[in-house]
C-alpha cells in the first residue's frame, strides 16, 4: 500500500507548515491565556483556501483528498491544538452536512461562505441529557406555517459563538414512525434568528482557543428550506458526518503526539543531570522510542482510514480504530513527554504542558473512546 503524498497534497502540507510556523506558533501561548478563539487566524486560513479543503471548487472549496486533509492537519496541529480543533470542526462536522445532504440552493447560501472562509460552521448534536446516546436527544422540530418550530437545548457546541459563526446545523426529533420509533431531521438555524440564544464560552482543561457553548432554541421558527436532507433520516446523516470527524480527530491526535515527541526529544538532548544529557539515559531513550513507534502505528491507521474514504470504500470501522488508537496514544505520549521534562513540564508556561491539557478531549469528542469500541465491536459482528 502506497501512502506517499501526491504533489498537490505535498504542496498543501508545505503551505500549512509554513503558515503554522509563521502565523500560529508565535501567538499560540497568548491565545491560550486569553481563552478566546483567534478568529483573525482562521480568517487568514480562509484566504488561503484552507477552510474549504474538503469542499469541491464548484462550492467555493479546493476539493482536497481526505489524505491531504490529514497531512494538512499534521502540519497545523503541531503548532497549536486550539486553532487546529476549530479548523477541523469547521471543515468536517461544521461543513459536511451541507455538502453531503444539502440542496444546491443550501450549498450556495451556506456552504459557499464556509468554504470560502468568510464564515465558521457548527454542528449541533449533543444535549445536556444526550451525548453518546444520540437517539436520546430531546430537541424537537414541529412542522408549522410552511416551516419548522424548534425547541430545545444543545450542549458543548463548537464554533457557534464566534464573530465568524454563521449559526448551526442541528439535529432535532421530527416525529415517530409507525412503530413509535423517533425520527430526526437536521436544520440550519442562523445567528440572529428569533428565539436562538447561547450561553457564555465554556472553559475546558485544554483547547482554550476553541469556542464551545450551550445553545438554546425557544420557539425558533425556520422556513422549510432550512431543513437539510430528509426530514426523517437526519440521525443517519449526522452519524455519517461523524465518521469523517473521527478521521479528523485521529489526525489532530497524531499531530499532538508528533508535537510532544519533538518537544521531549529536544529537551532530553539539552537537559543535563548527573553530568550528562538526560537523552543519554536508556530509560529516557526507551520512552522516546516508544512514543515514536506508537505514533507511527497511529499515523498509518489514520492515513488508511482517509485513503479508504478517498477510494469511496467503507471506512466506518477504520475511522473508529484510528480515532481510538491515535487519541489514546496522544494522551499517553503527552504524559510521557511531561515526565521527560520533569517539573518544568508541569508548568503551563511550557508548550508541553499545554499539549498535555489539550490531549484529554481527544478521547471524548466526536464519540468517546468507549463508543469507538462499540462501533468496532459491532463491525466485528458482536
Ligand atoms: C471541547 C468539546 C467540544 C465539543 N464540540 C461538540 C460539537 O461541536 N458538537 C456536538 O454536537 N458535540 C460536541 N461535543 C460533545 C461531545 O461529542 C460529547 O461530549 C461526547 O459525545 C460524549 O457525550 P457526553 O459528554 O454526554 O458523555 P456521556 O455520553 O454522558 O458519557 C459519559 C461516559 O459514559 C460512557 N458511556 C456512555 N454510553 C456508553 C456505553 N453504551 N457503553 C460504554 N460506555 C458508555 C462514555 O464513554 C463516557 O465515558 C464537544 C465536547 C467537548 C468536550
Amino acid at each position: 500500500m502506497d501512502f506517499d503524498l501526491s504533489e498537490p497534497e505535498q504542496e498543501l502540507a508545505a503551505l500549512c507548515r509554513d503558515f503554522a510556523q509563521r502565523e500560529i506558533a508565535p501567538v499560540a501561548a497568548a491565545a491560550w491565556e486569553e481563552n478566546r478563539c483567534p478568529t483573525e487566524i482562521l480568517e487568514k486560513m480562509g484566504k488561503l483556501g484552507l477552510l474549504g479543503l474538503l469542499v469541491p471548487p464548484e462550492w467555493g472549496g479546493i476539493g482536497m483528498t481526505t489524505v491531504g486533509f490529514v497531512a494538512a492537519m499534521e502540519a497545523l496541529g503541531v503548532a497549536d491544538q486550539s486553532v487546529a480543533s476549530a479548523w477541523q470542526a469547521h471543515s468536517t462536522i461544521g461543513s459536511l452536512p451541507l455538502l453531503l445532504f444539502g440542496t444546491d440552493e443550501q450549498k450556495e447560501r451556506w456552504l459557499r461562505p464556509l468554504a470560502e472562509g468568510t464564515a465558521l460552521g457548527a454542528f449541533g448534536l449533543t444535549e445536556p441529557d444526550a451525548g453518546s446516546d444520540a437517539r436520546g436527544i430531546a430537541t424537537r422540530a414541529v412542522c408549522r406555517d410552511g416551516g419548522w418550530v424548534v425547541n430545545g437545548r444543545k450542549a458543548f457546541i463548537s464554533n457557534a459563538g464566534t464573530d465568524m459563526s454563521f449559526g448551526v446545523t442541528l439535529l432535532a426529533r421530527t416525529g415517530e414512525d409507525d412503530r413509535g420509533a423517533p425520527q430526526y431531521g437536521s436544520f440550519v438555524v442562523e445567528r440572529g434568528t428569533d428565539g436562538f440564544t447561547m450561553g457564555p464560552k465554556m472553559k475546558g482543561i485544554g483547547w482554550h482557543g476553541l469556542d464551545t457553548r450551550e445553545l438554546y432554541f425557544d420557539d425558533v421558527w425556520v422556513p422549510d428550506d432550512h431543513l437539510v436532507g430528509d426530514p426523517d433520516l437526519g440521525l443517519g446523516q449526522f452519524l455519517k458526518t461523524l465518521e469523517v470527524g473521527r478521521i479528523s480527530i485521529a489526525a489532530l491526535s497524531i499531530s499532538l503526539t508528533q508535537a510532544v515527541l519533538d518537544l521531549a526529544l529536544g529537551y532530553a538532548k539539552e537537559r543535563r543531570q548527573f553530568g550528562r544529557a538526560i537523552a543519554d539515559f536508556q530509560a529516557i531513550q526507551f520512552k522516546l522510542a516508544d512514543i515514536a513507534t506508537e505514533l507511527e502505528a497511529a499515523r498509518w491507521l489514520t492515513y488508511r482510514a482517509a485513503a479508504l474514504r478517498d477510494a469511496q470504500r467503507p471506512f466506518m470501522k477504520e475511522a473508529a480504530m484510528a480515532k481510538l488508537k491515535a487519541s489514546r496514544t496522544a494522551m499517553w505520549a503527552a504524559s510521557e513527554a511531561v515526565q521527560i521534562h520533569g517539573g518544568i513540564g508541569y508548568m503551563l508556561e511550557t508548550p508541553v504542558a499545554r499539549f498535555f491539557c489539550d490531549a484529554k478531549v481527544l478521547e471524548i469528542g466526536e464519540g468517546t473512546n468507549e463508543i469507538q469500541h462499540l462501533v468496532i465491536a459491532r463491525a466485528l459482528g458482536c
